[in-house]
């Protein structure tokens, strides 16, 4: 079965060791040869850009790991980039879809231009925090735990304009909230239940409740700490999760965003893209098969921006 999974941080691996290759080295979550193997598959790269990267260095450090996605992940044979839901309707078997998104907005500093240059880039999904503060809002994580400052504000309508998916993921409570009120497209692409396990980087009822309504989708992610509160997760916590979101309603807005290649520790069984298929297996045992390709695929890719906006002659899609 297709698989759409909206978060992975192979290109921070990539970048932090030039010395991984993409194809199947075993430093790697998500390969090339795994994506490879079930036909149709498309996976979000995150840019994130690693805290130890110094301020003035963090845009440069970005545009690398564009870079890195275009000569080491889109050369793959069949590896197509996705800026559209047109492109992955046109994927064809063999192919895999790859769409590039940016975690945290800590790179373009108060820069709009900067944003824009990663939007030209083929960016189609912006996470506008990590877990602390930046220029545009408060994380999770942040003890002030503010909403959108001015800045943040100009670009969720920024990427609004651009049909560009807001990524709700890492932000602070009062954050999500402000991006509820202002954004188009907004989606979680790797956050789970608060009600199941409360972490600061869930999402609460209501939380969950406010983005099924603006149309988004929850990604549940593998990371065990924000599956679970005991020390070991197991697909179970996953299905959980499921659970719990399609009795809010949710049943056709979940998808996954697995967080392979940005966290060591992993959920029993899924350690790593070739394991999707034990959760399959396993969700053939809970829910009928159109669900299951719906939170696998369909989910996410029906509501993937349709086209991006011409903002002037030289934006380039
Ligand atoms: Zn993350």
């Amino acid at each position: 079965m297709k698989i759409f999974d909206a978060h992975c941080d192979v290109l921070m691996k990539l970048f932090l060791d030039p010395n991984i290759s993409f194809l199947d080295s075993e430093k790697l979550q998500i390969t090339y040869q795994s994506l490879q193997e079930t036909s149709g598959n498309v996976q979000c790269f995150a840019i994130y850009v690693p805290e130890a990267v110094h301020p003035d260095m963090r845009f440069i450090a970005a545009l690398s790991m564009v870079d890195i996605f275009y000569e080491k992940v889109l050369t793959m044979p069949g590896m197509k980039l996705v800026t559209a839901q047109k492109d992955i309707e046109a994927l064809k078997e063999e192919e895999i879809g790859a769409v590039l998104t940016l975690e945290g907005c800590d790179c373009i500093g108060g820069d709009l231009l900067k944003l824009k240059t990663l939007l030209r880039l083929g960016v189609t999904s912006v996470g506008l925090t990590w877990n602390f503060a930046n220029r545009l809002a408060d994380g999770a994580m942040e003890k002030r735990a503010g909403g959108l400052t001015g800045f943040g504000k100009n670009v969720v309508k920024t990427l609004n304009q651009h049909h560009i998916w807001c990524d709700v993921s890492h932000l602070s409570e009062k954050a999500f909230w402000d991006v509820i009120e202002l954004a188009d497209y907004p989606i979680a692409s790797h956050s789970n239940v608060h009600r199941l396990c409360r972490h600061p980087r869930n999402l609460k009822d209501d939380q969950i409740k406010a983005l099924l309504k603006k149309n988004g989708v929850v990604g549940v992610t593998f990371v065990p700490q924000f599956l679970t509160e005991k020390p070991v997760a197991n697909i179970s916590d996953v299905i959980k999760q499921i659970d719990y979101i399609a009795n809010l309603g949710g049943g056709r807005q979940i998808g996954f965003g697995s967080d392979f290649d940005g966290n060591d520790q992993m959920v029993q069984n899924i350690s790593s893209y070739r394991d999707y298929s034990n959760l399959i297996n396993e969700l053939h045992k809970h829910y009928p098969a159109d669900f299951i390709q719906g939170i696998l695929f369909d989910n996410f890719a029906a509501r993937f921006p349709k086209n991006k906006k011409v903002s002037s002659p030289l934006f380039v899609t």
